[in-house]
């Protein structure tokens, strides 16, 4: 299997994955996501700004916005240059900006002002891909309804030879393949640690790695 996200030969270690998921699940027991909020909003719009940028730049963001930002109208009449300024050190400040408001807009106009909760519905809001609306739906509503495949996702899919794609939907297919629906959200916060604390991008730390005798790119 060649991992198109590292370049690099991977073995296929389906096989491997549920000896390398009860592992993890020990590691990470009840993973929960970094990102603060209180409400369906505050999170479709966190998960929005977290796009390239780390979930504490975002925390150190949002905390201000939130108290300015109050409601679905607040954001749909937020002035876009203001709003840039207010969330720039997260990146992309423009199209982030754009995206809330247009997002908060479209929440008023088609959906009564409630954040939608159904993929469908979240996949027509701007700046809305699975990712995002995987995340909104797990952790805003308890709906599960597919993993949500963020950079480590992808990065540790590959080394871990779950998939050879670096399409997110087709990794996504692929690792919903591998265990139940009920685990899928886990699955995601899971790797998502993983790849955060020990399997860092540049730098893996495989020497500490627990499932480094079941990783097929392990370098120990
Ligand atoms: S062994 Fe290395 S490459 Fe494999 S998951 Fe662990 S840190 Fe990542």
């Amino acid at each position: 299997m060649a991992c198109e996200v590292c370049n690099n030969m991977v073995s296929d270690n389906r096989s491997n994955f549920p000896a390398i998921w009860e592992i993890l699940q020990n590691e990470y027991p009840n993973p929960q996501p970094a990102l603060h909020f209180n409400n369906p909003l505050e999170l479709l719009v966190a998960t929005i700004l977290s796009a390239q940028c780390t979930d504490a730049q975002v925390n150190m963001v949002t905390e201000k916005l939130f108290k300015k930002y109050r409601s679905v109208e607040d954001f749909a009449n937020a002035d876009q240059e203001t709003l840039e300024k207010e969330i720039y050190s997260t990146g992309f400040y423009r199209n982030k900006a754009k995206h809330v408001r247009e997002s908060a807009q479209l929440i008023i106009t088609e959906f009564g002002s409630e954040v939608p909760n159904t993929m469908e519905d979240l996949l027509k809001l701007p700046g809305v891909a699975r990712k995002t609306a995987n995340i909104v739906l797990a952790r805003g509503f308890g709906v599960v309804d597919g993993v949500a495949v963020d950079t480590h996702v992808k990065r540790l899919s590959g080394r871990l030879g779950f998939s050879k794609n670096k399409d997110p939907v087709k990794i996504e297919q692929d690792l919903m393949q591998l265990t139940r629906r009920e685990e899928w959200d886990d699955l995601s916060m899971t790797l998502i640690l993983h790849g955060r604390n020990v399997c860092d991008a540049r730098k893996p730390k495989c020497d500490i790695c627990k499932i480094s005798e079941l990783c097929p790119s392990s370098l120990v």
